[in-house]
């Protein structure tokens, strides 16, 4: 059996990452998502262990002393994590596994498993992504000015990624993500027993 593949997603807070995602995984049912453990508030309409496990800071800490999370960051006064053993799991049974995280949390998880497929999700213009986020109505504008700050210093390190896929038109966006999804399953790296069938018969 092959090892299920990781694929990170990044990209600025408002690029379209959440709405990308829930497309995603209807036409992916199989695909795993890996579910992190945030110190942040939950927002309304938010769900307990959909997207995030919402948890104290004595409580996150004691997972980061336990070893437990494969990466984890501080962003805009809240932790956030990646727990391990799901991912783990994941890749042991074969099943494919989609990570969110910021930059430096996907630095980290590049350094432990130098084979995940990363991809960065681009807003179309910095005017673009302060209006969604502000349309989206979840932070005050004090924190959405926070988050557009945290957006630069994200873009500036896209050329850390795999592939980049600009979210204008959202049914572009998915068919180029599906694109990615797809074609990397036909690497060499994955196919290389085909070869060897082949040639053990020949
Ligand atoms: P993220 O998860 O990256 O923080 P969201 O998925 O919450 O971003 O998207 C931020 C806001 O932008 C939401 O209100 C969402 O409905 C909207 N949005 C996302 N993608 C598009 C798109 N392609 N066109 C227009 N609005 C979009
Ligand atoms: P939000 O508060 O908007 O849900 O997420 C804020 C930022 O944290 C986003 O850039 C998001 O990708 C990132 N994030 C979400 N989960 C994790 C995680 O487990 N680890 C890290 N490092 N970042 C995360």
């Amino acid at each position: 059996m092959s090892k299920g593949r990781v694929f990170i997603i990044s990209g600025p807070s408002g690029s379209g990452k959440d709405t990308l995602l829930k497309i995603l995984f209807e036409r992916y049912p199989n695909m795993k998502f890996s579910i992190s453990s945030t110190t942040r508030p939950m927002r309304e309409g938010e769900v307990e262990g959909e997207k995030y496990n919402f948890i104290s800071k004595e409580s996150f800490l004691s997972m980061l002393a336990n070893d437990e999370l494969l990466e984890h960051n501080e962003f805009v006064g809240n932790f956030y994590g990646t727990p391990k053993k799901p991912v783990m799991d994941a890749v042991s049974s074969g099943e494919d596994i989609i990570i969110e995280v910021d930059v430096n949390g996907a630095a980290q998880i590049r350094e432990k498993m130098p084979e995940v497929i990363s991809i960065f999700i681009m807003p179309p213009s910095l005017e673009v992504l302060k209006a969604r986020l502000s349309k989206r109505g979840t932070e005050t504008k004090a924190l959405v000015e926070k988050r557009l700050c945290a957006a630069l210093d994200e873009i500036r390190r896209a050329e850390e990624y795999n592939y980049i896929i600009v979210n204008d038109a959202l049914d572009e966006a998915i068919e180029d993500i599906t694109t990615v999804i797809n074609s990397e399953k036909f690497r060499l790296d994955r196919q290389q027993y085909l070869i060897n069938q082949i040639l053990d018969k020949a």
